[in-house]
């Protein structure tokens, strides 16, 4: 039942086998303050903005006090990362409960930096300002372009200082998640052979995401389809307004298909397939271009760990993984495919689509085009001067485009319409966030909180998010991430 701030907490994942999870509070901090609270997102919840925008507030997302019905616990977890298995977990975060909110969903309410776990190996269990902020800006940034994502529902600093290279301010996130089960969950049990668990994890994410597979013929094939489709659509769509994850580990693939872990991530400015930005990816592995054929490994990995469940016989079972692991490409190319015709105007099919968008992009790379910019302009009808727009090879592209518009039944204002949709204006460009977050890092919130709330509603122009449309200058274009 809903209690005092609209806490209304089940507890499900704490009542799965005992290997999956360690039960233990947040560490206290000294002096926590709400630096970012989320009302939209709180009120969605079933939440009382108003009591958890003060001292509440400031007290339930630091930890220092827990909500009704929480029954905190670190989540065992391994991964692939960067190729190499680890054993991991939650080693700075801790799930408080699950929210059920008034509309009948439930959502995982964590919170991040809270404090050392059993899983925490050298690290300190905590996050530093910085990256919380930037968790939070990126996450809401994309759920305005209508991605999946986890969401943010507030930072706290804690008056203590981490260690890094330097001393920074403390700080934690409170991500609200549809669930934090992961690829390397399932990889987590299947290392330990406790296949008895795997099937009791299987279910039970089936019963919260795909809960229309628990009655199929062969549930567990059932699931890896349906897990290999999210992903697979949720690619796609990074792709699409050119987001780079920078860390796809297996730890960090959601099976619920919402894009988690917001660390060393960024967005492209001009289109190169190559395009990296964290630090630590030396070899390129989570590049821009590479990311749909990494979410494919990835799954490969999640298949491993569900063979004992789809079929007795090891040969058998090898074989429909395998089957659903090479149907992978074509399923990620149809929504690709889908998602692109949208940014294109295009409401029919034909044949050579796919060479239209693929020279598109060829054009774009050779002339270091705007990415957002040019797809923007492109529904827009502006032509900048200087770009892509004079290039010769692209004006003969464009002539088969509007012949192509042409080949279909709604008219070009429904094209319009369709494009405007799905080619956003704003994109958390790299030199914005830098900045948004150095001002606040120094006390100053306001430059964050315009970028926020220019990034709700990205596919409208209004004339202040003009400034927010330019890609950054020369000097900011060696641009590098890190890891929080
Ligand atoms: P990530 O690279 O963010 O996916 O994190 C990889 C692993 O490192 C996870 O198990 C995290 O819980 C853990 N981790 C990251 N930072 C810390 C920290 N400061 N203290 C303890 N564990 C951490
Ligand atoms: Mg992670
Ligand atoms: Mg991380």
């Amino acid at each position: 039942s809903t209690t005092a701030a609209g806490w209304n907490f089940d507890n499900s994942y704490a009542r799965l086998p005992k290997d999956l999870y360690v039960r233990l509070n947040p560490t206290p901090v000294e002096a926590p303050k709400l630096a970012l609270f989320n009302r939209p997102l709180a009120e969605s919840l079933g939440l009382d903005a108003e009591t958890l925008a003060g001292q509440e507030g400031s007290a339930l997302f630091s930890g220092n006090r827990l909500p009704t019905g929480a029954e905190p616990l670190a989540q065992a977890y391994a991964g692939h990362q960067f190729g190499h298995f680890a054993m991991l977990g939650d080693g700075r975060a801790h799930l408080l409960g699950e929210q059920l909110t008034p509309d009948g969903s439930r959502f995982d309410i964590q919170l991040k930096g809270s404090g050392r776990t059993p899983f925490s190996r050298n690290g300190d269990g905590r996050a530093a300002l910085g990256p919380m902020l930037r968790e939070y800006l990126i996450s809401e940034a994309m759920y305005g372009l209508g991605i999946p994502t986890t969401r943010s529902l507030a930072v706290v600093t804690t008056g203590q200082p981490v260690y890094r290279q330097t001393p920074l301010q403390g700080a934690i996130l409170t991500r609200v998640a549809a669930s934090h089960i992961r690829v390397g969950t399932f990889e987590y049990l299947a290392s330990r052979h406790n296949w008895e668990a795997v099937r009791t994890l299987a279910e039970y994410t089936m019963g919260r995401h795909f809960p229309e597979l628990l009655k199929t013929e062969q549930p567990f094939l059932a699931f890896l389809f349906a897990v290999l489709d999210r992903q697979a659509a949720l690619v796609a769509r990074w792709l699409q307004v050119g987001f780079i994850h920078g860390v796809m580990n297996t730890d960090n693939v959601a099976l619920c298909g919402e894009s988690i872990d917001y660390g060393p991530c960024a967005f492209m400015d001009s289109y190169d397939p190559a395009t990296v930005f964290s630090s630590i990816d030396h070899g390129g592995r989570y590049a821009y271009g590479r990311q749909p054929a990494i979410a494919q490994w990835n799954l490969g990995r999640f298949a491993e760990t569900l063979l004992p469940l789809l079929h007795d016989e090891e040969d058998k079972a090898l074989e429909l993984a395998n089957e659903a692991i090479s149907a992978y490409p074509q399923i990620f190319r149809r929504h690709w495919l889908t998602g692109m015709r949208a940014k294109l105007g295009l409401f029919n099919k034909e044949e050579d689509d796919s060479e239209l968008l693929t020279d598109l992009l060829s054009c774009m790379e050779r002339c270091n085009a705007d990415y957002t910019n040019t797809l923007r302009d492109l529904a827009l009808e502006t032509f900048p001067g200087e770009t892509i727009f004079q290039d010769e090879e692209f004006q003969r592209w464009h002539q088969r485009w509007q012949a192509r518009l042409g080949r279909q039944g709604e008219n070009i204002q429904e094209s319009r319409s369709l494009m405007l949709a799905h080619n956003p204006a704003v994109i958390p460009r790299n030199h914005r966030v830098e900045e948004a977050l150095t001002a606040a890092e120094e006390g100053d919130y306001s430059v964050l909180r315009r970028l926020l709330e220019v990034l709700a509603s990205p596919y409208e122009d209004r004339p202040e998010h003009d400034a927010y449309r330019q890609p950054p200058p020369a000097s900011a274009c060696v641009y590098k991430t890190f890891c929080g």
